[in-house]
């Protein structure tokens, strides 16, 4: 393997989100967002930027290898709606989907931490959200968790550059993912500790609830307001 390395061998690698951001979908089997459908894969993981400010950086130093949208419905890419892949020093492509907007170009070169697009909900996508998937030297998806260094689970990740707290970030991103309509009533759902985000039992903003979850924002109402 060639590239830059650190002094103790690791490949320099930089969070795709600059102070912190909500593991929303792991990596591997899960259940379909869109068709509810059991057990389909899932090939990178969902990161959802916590600051607002949604500028996706490169994990990674390399070549932009694609920087596009495709529209033709018959070719699979064009779930992933704008999205970069980036041919890293380290051996591994990395590919950054749903993007709002991109900032580099096929054939430029892009260091590890540099801004390359902006996260967004293009694509087959039920939210704003960085689908973010890595992989191998033969093209294999691998545990792009693994590669960030960071557990393959619904959570909250705050990067060492991170400002702001924990329950900000939560706030910010719910509003982010919220409809206009419904702000105000989210913001003070989430004020009050009824809604905490998905990561906490609850479900992302737009996806479907069951009626538990229902059955346990109500309890949560009761008892706090
Ligand atoms: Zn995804």
């Amino acid at each position: 393997m060639s590239g830059k390395r650190t002094e103790n061998g690791t490949a320099v690698r930089a969070m795709p989100f600059a102070s912190g951001f909500r593991v929303a979908s792991p990596f591997g089997n899960r259940v379909d967002p869109i068709t509810g459908e059991p057990g389909s894969w899932h090939g990178g993981v969902d990161l959802v930027d916590l600051d607002g400010d949604r500028s996706v950086r490169a994990a990674a130093g390399g070549t932009v290898l694609r920087s596009r949208i495709v529209t033709d419905p018959a070719d699979r890419t064009s779930e992933w709606g704008h999205y970069l892949s980036v041919a890293g020093d380290d051996g591994f492509t990395v590919y950054y989907c749903h993007l709002e907007s991109r900032s580099a170009a096929a054939g430029e070169r892009v260091e590890a931490g540099q801004v390359i697009g902006v996260e967004g909900s293009t694509g087959r996508s039920t939210g704003i959200h960085l689908h973010f998937e890595v992989r191998d030297g033969a093209g294999n998806q691998t545990d792009p968790c693994a590669y960030l260094g960071i557990p393959n689970e619904v959570g909250y990740i705050r990067t060492p550059e991170g400002t702001g707290d924990r329950d900000n970030g939560i706030r910010t991103a719910c509003l982010a993912e919220a409809h206009d309509w419904s702000r105000e009533a989210v913001g003070w759902a989430v004020d009050r500790g009824i809604l905490r985000g998905r990561g906490n039992g609850d479900p992302a903003l737009g996806e479907p609830v069951t009626r538990e979850e229902v059955c346990v924002m109500l309890m949560r109402a009761a008892e706090k307001t």
